[in-house]
């Protein structure tokens, strides 16, 4: 059975995107609370040789701008574990190679509109060109795959869908619509403003015709190109659940475990390892955080909370 850790490197970012950071930011973790690389590979290494998870995802905040992040990409590499990463690929034309080299296998960047004052609104920052730089970068490099993460909002950016698979299509990257989750910074989130991923595929398969690609593991819903032209797909999180199948278990910056992406309770493991707790002990108390894990995230249920974390500071 696949197993994912995947380990926030750090709560900061260079963006402020308006579906995960207020304008002005979040109150940053004091530096010294942050995990430092001996922590985060000791508590990467119990979970691969103890649980036995086979793939390790460092995200953020924004990862890249963790300094001497090739340092612990590195030491993660020597794991028997698939190791990948989540960016927004702004500065990735200067970090890719080395990142490459250290042994990060691929790369997922987020990149939500292809219109430059459109992704200027959205991330709060005139980048476009440097991540589109980033993810030739990224191809250049050899990561493989190189994926493509599209959050998707009603009124927003659905009339980019189209836009996103030709995209794909010509840059031989796969393009993964993910559906608008309540853990934005501002707390604006509505149903409304969620397009349903059922919905992406019909106007993605009324012009490029689509095949299922068989369900493994992911909670992306897969589909071929019927021209053989590539893959897309959607993460349908809030109108199809797949929490029953859910694998993955998320390391905060600061060193707290979460069960769930929309967990309201963590576990300290950080005060565990700075009070010379031994590896048993960390794993029992890894082991009590999973068996709290719910049975489903219930968005839109009467009994639902929006976790006081933004997705900023869960990784995603
Ligand atoms: N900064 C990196 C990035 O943007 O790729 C990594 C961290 S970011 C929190 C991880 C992923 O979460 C990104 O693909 C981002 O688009 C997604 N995300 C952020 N807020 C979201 C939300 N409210 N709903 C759905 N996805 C969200
Ligand atoms: Fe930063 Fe990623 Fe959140 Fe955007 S989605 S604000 S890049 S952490």
């Amino acid at each position: 059975m696949h197993r994912d850790l995947r380990i926030s490197v750090t709560d900061r970012c260079n963006f402020r995107c308006t579906y995960c950071m207020p304008e002005e930011g979040m109150p940053w973790v004091p530096r010294e609370e942050i995990l430092s690389f001996e922590e985060i590979e000791r508590l990467a290494r119990l979970a691969v040789e103890r649980f036995g998870f086979d793939g390790i995802r460092l995200t953020g905040g924004e990862p890249t701008v963790r300094a001497h992040l090739p340092v612990l990409v590195e030491r993660l590499a020597r794991l028997d574990a698939d190791l990948s990463m989540t960016t927004n690929g702004a500065t990735l034309r200067s970090s890719a190679a080395d990142l490459r080299a250290a042994g990060l296998r691929r790369v997922n960047i987020s990149l939500d509109s292809l219109q430059r004052d459109r992704f200027q609104e959205l991330t709060r920052r005139d980048e476009l060109d440097h991540v589109l730089e980033g993810i030739d970068a990224a191809l250049e490099v050899g990561f493989d795959p190189v994926k493509i993460n599209v959050v998707c909002m009603e009124g927003v950016n659905d009339d980019e869908i189209v836009d996103f698979a030709d995209f794909g299509r010509e840059r031989g990257v796969e393009v993964r619509f993910i559906e608008f989750m309540p853990l934005d910074g501002g707390h604006t989130w509505e149903r409304a403003a969620v397009v349903p991923g059922e919905r992406i595929v019909a106007i993605i398969d009324a012009v490029h015709p689509l095949l299922p690609v068989a369900r493994n593991h992911e909670p992306a819903a897969l589909w071929a190109y019927a021209d053989g032209r590539g893959r897309v797909g959607v993460i349908p999180s809030v109108t199809e659940p797949f929490c029953a199948t859910c694998d993955r278990v998320r390391l905060t910056a600061e060193g707290r475990l979460r069960a769930c992406l929309f967990s309201l309770e963590e576990t300290d493991l950080r005060s565990l390892l700075r009070g010379g707790a031994d590896d048993d002990a960390v794993a029992a108390a890894m082991v009590s955080c999973v068996a709290g894990k719910w049975a489903g995230h219930g968005i839109g249920t009467v009994t639902f909370v929006q976790p006081p974390r933004t997705m900023s500071q869960i990784g995603g």
